[in-house]
């Protein structure tokens, strides 16, 4: 999976190369510090980020000459300090169970792959799963999360389309309880043309399940689509408040060379990263490694 992961980040750490390589020919002064916060900050890393390396090679190196390995390995320990702070797997262990799980996003962000992901993760754990076909607005979606349910030989409540959501998840909190489940997890509608509708939605569905469950939902993770770019921070800003984001999961990190933008949404939002998705099958759900993923993205 690395590989795949490298050779998706790969893509912009050459990118990020090819404009580092043209940069240290010279001893380093305050325009090639400019420039290089510029190649920076177009790998979507972030403009924090890329204020913070260029202030770390202009202490360390101004006047002196600089090779585009000294800033790789800037960028390399710079991002892996940052994401070891927010690299925190999903802690389902507490009681009182099911352990509940919102799942927000916008529609084509891979939420219902990773919510099956989850779901074949916890388990091979031997945790009891339940999934809730929570986007009652596209058929497709319950579709797909049913198929995703016989696959893994797990129930998935689900009503028509059209459904009201929250009265589904407040049936299935109850179902999950009744049966002994170790983890609910719940799909939402992903509709941000509609935000006052969705935040209503999602606030209804949040207030149901914590009248069934004080401590539910116990996660709101939101999933982004790596391959979106900075779209991906206007989606935390929008879900953060319509939806009380509690962590991320970022998707499509095999697929993209836009996966910087993972570290500006760590650092934008200060949420932890509970897992990555690096392919579209039911094993490439990862705990966020910040090494092998600082490595991989400074190439
Ligand atoms: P939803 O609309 O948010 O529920 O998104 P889906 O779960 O249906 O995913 C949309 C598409 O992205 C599907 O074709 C998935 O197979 C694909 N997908 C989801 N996660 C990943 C991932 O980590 N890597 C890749 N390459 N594709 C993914």
């Amino acid at each position: 999976w690395l590989g795949r992961l490298k050779s998706g980040l790969g893509l912009s750490s050459s990118k990020l190369s090819e404009n580092l390589a043209v940069l240290t020919k010279r001893p380093l002064d305050d325009d090639m510090l400019e420039e290089i916060e510029d190649a920076l900050i177009a790998s979507d890393l972030g403009p924090a980020m890329a204020a913070r390396i260029t202030a770390k090679l202009a202490a360390e190196k101004y006047d002196r000459q600089v090779t585009d390995m000294d800033i790789k390995l800037l960028v390399a320990d710079e991002v892996e300090a940052v994401m070891t702070k927010v690299a925190r797997p999903l802690d389902i262990t507490a009681f009182p169970r099911p352990h509940t799980i919102l799942v927000v996003g916008v529609n084509g962000s891979g939420k219902t792959t990773t919510i099956a992901k989850l779901a074949h993760l916890y388990q091979e754990q031997d945790y009891r799963v339940m999934l809730a076909a929570g986007d009652t607005f596209r058929a497709a979606a319950i579709e797909q999360l049913k198929v995703w349910g016989d696959r893994l030989n797990i129930d998935v409540i689900h009503k028509d389309v059209g459904g009201d959501a929250a009265s589904l998840a407040y049936d299935a909190l109850t179902q999950a309880w009744e049966l002994g489940s170790d983890v609910l997890i719940i799909d939402t509608a992903g509709r941000l043309q509609n935000k006052q509708g969705l935040m209503d939605e999602l606030a209804k569905i949040k207030r149901v399940l914590k009248r069934r469950m004080e401590s539910a939902p116990h996660d709101v993770l939101l999933v982004l689509d790596a391959t979106t770019g900075q779209n991906a921070l206007t989606q935390i800003d929008v879900f953060k408040e319509v939806a009380g984001v509690t962590g991320l999961a970022m998707t499509k990190l095999d697929g993209t060379a836009r996966g910087g933008v993972l570290v500006a949404a760590a650092e934008r939002s200060g949420l932890p990263v509970h897992a990555i998705g690096v392919g579209e099958k039911l094993g490439d759900l990862r705990p966020f490694d910040p090494r092998a993923f600082a490595e991989a993205l400074a190439g």
